[in-house]
């Protein structure tokens, strides 16, 4: 068949699919501008429909007009952990384990040093040497204050080394999917090792909360930290969550005492006492603005279980992976083929990894380019079809069979990349 062919049946099977999907319509629930397939929601997501009006209503009403009576008539003290428990829906968290706070990066250091001190006694953190590198420079310094040795082991042979660490071990930290290959490991094999020995396990879900089907409390995750502003769609620098498990709330000793992790804020104490729940994962006063933005974002998920978006991850990302194999691309793919393995992510490599990201976001199929070689494409089901992942294999064809990347407007590289 020739590559026309392929690529019409490939399109009528991806409209079959989208109709029979158990998110079919969910696109509607964002504001995306025509002609643009949006592969990047794992940098920032879309923009859900309902968050506007909602910002509108916290800009002018609540703040404009109500002013600091807000804190109380729109109950702007509990909205954290109000949307926290909706975070926690989608991970697996019964509510009263989440909290909206603070950034990713600042979570991952108040968690590490907390299972230092819930782990007293234990001298090593193993995290992922390729992690993203904040959580590796965020995990050092921790693991300097808390007196932590710091192993770097890659998530694969992560039970090997819990074992061998035994009861020096306090902490297993580890993200659910490689940032830039997509890779999804098993964290419930690692938290079960590091359970076996005595430790606890962080899990970082940047690139899985939204789009996977994680089980934070069936699966026996410590503690868990994530980013509001990529599939969850909070927005540009919303503020990223915490788990911890009920079991561990009572003795959670988070480094960073904050008058809004106190247990009476307006008993204006000399002396810090946490507040009894996750509320003591809180710090400062949190930017309510972008608090309810990510809660009013979070309504694009309701009605959804977290298996039926997790199942039209696969599907979308197996039908793209599929149609590149059709459509003749023969770039070697990053990411895994096989569903168990595979996060919400399709990363290619090509020497020109730049300029090919470049061409393809001309041709309106965004996603982003990742060092050395890495051409990275979020699939966020809510709002990416099966339509769209053809569309987009046919755009890669075109850009690799034409050689389009060669051309020099995408292969000069600005000061922002
Ligand atoms: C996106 C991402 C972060 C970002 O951290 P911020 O504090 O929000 O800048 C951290 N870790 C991982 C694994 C990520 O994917």
């Amino acid at each position: 068949m020739t590559t026309v062919h392929t690529h019409d049946a490939l399109t009528a099977r991806a409209e079959t699919l989208d109709a029979q999907s158990p998110l079919h319509g969910t696109r509607d629930r964002f504001t995306l501008p025509d002609g643009v397939i949006y592969l990047d929601g794992n940098s920032l997501g879309a923009l859900p429909s309902a968050v506007p009006a909602v910002v509108g209503d916290v800009v002018h009403r609540q703040w404009g007009e109500r002013l600091i009576r807000s804190w109380n008539e729109s109950d702007w003290w509990s909205a954290q952990t109000r949307v926290g428990d909706a975070i926690g829906r989608l991970v697996g968290a019964a509510p009263g384990q989440v909290v909206v706070t603070d950034s990713t990066s600042v979570n991952l250091f108040k968690a590490v040093v907390g299972a230092a001190r819930l782990r007293p006694g234990r001298t090593v953190v193993l995290t992922d040497p390729d992690s993203f590198p904040t959580d590796l420079y965020m995990t050092d310094s921790a693991a300097r204050l808390a007196g932590l040795e710091v192993r770097r082991v890659h998530p694969r042979d992560a039970v090997a080394a819990i074992a061998e660490a035994g009861e020096d071990l306090a902490l297993a930290s580890y993200s659910s999917v490689d940032y830039r290959t997509g890779e999804l490991w098993d964290l419930v094999a690692i938290t079960e090792a590091a359970h076996a020995v005595g430790a606890l396990a962080c899990w970082d879900l940047c690139h899985s909360a939204g789009v996977l089907d994680i089980r934070l409390d069936a699966d026996g995750a410590d503690l868990a930290i994530g980013c509001g502003y990529k599939y969850l769609n909070g927005g540009p620098g919303a503020p990223a969550f915490i788990y911890v498990a009920e079991r561990h709330l009572a003795d959670f000793d988070q480094p960073l005492t904050g008058w809004h992790g106190h247990a009476r804020p307006f008993e204006m104490s000399g002396t810090y006492e946490p507040a009894p729940g996750i509320t003591r994962a809180r710090v400062g006063t949190p930017p309510l603005l972008s608090v309810l933005a990510l809660e009013a974002a979070l309504t694009a998920y309701d009605g959804l279980s977290p298996a039926d978006v997790r199942a039209a991850s696969l599907s979308v990302t197996g039908l793209f992976i599929e149609a590149l194999d059709a459509l003749g691309v023969d770039l070697p793919l990053a990411t895994p083929r096989d569903d168990d393995h595979r996060g919400s992510q399709v990363s290619l490599r090509h020497p020109q990894a730049f300029a090919v990201v470049q061409a393809l976001i001309a041709r309106g199929v965004i996603g982003d380019f990742r060092e050395p070689d890495i051409i990275r494409l979020g699939f966020a089901p809510l709002y990416v079809t099966h339509v769209d992942a053809v569309a987009a294999a046919e755009h890669v064809r075109a850009v690799i069979a034409d050689r389009e990347f060669e051309r020099p407007e995408f292969t000069e590289r600005g000061a922002v990349t």
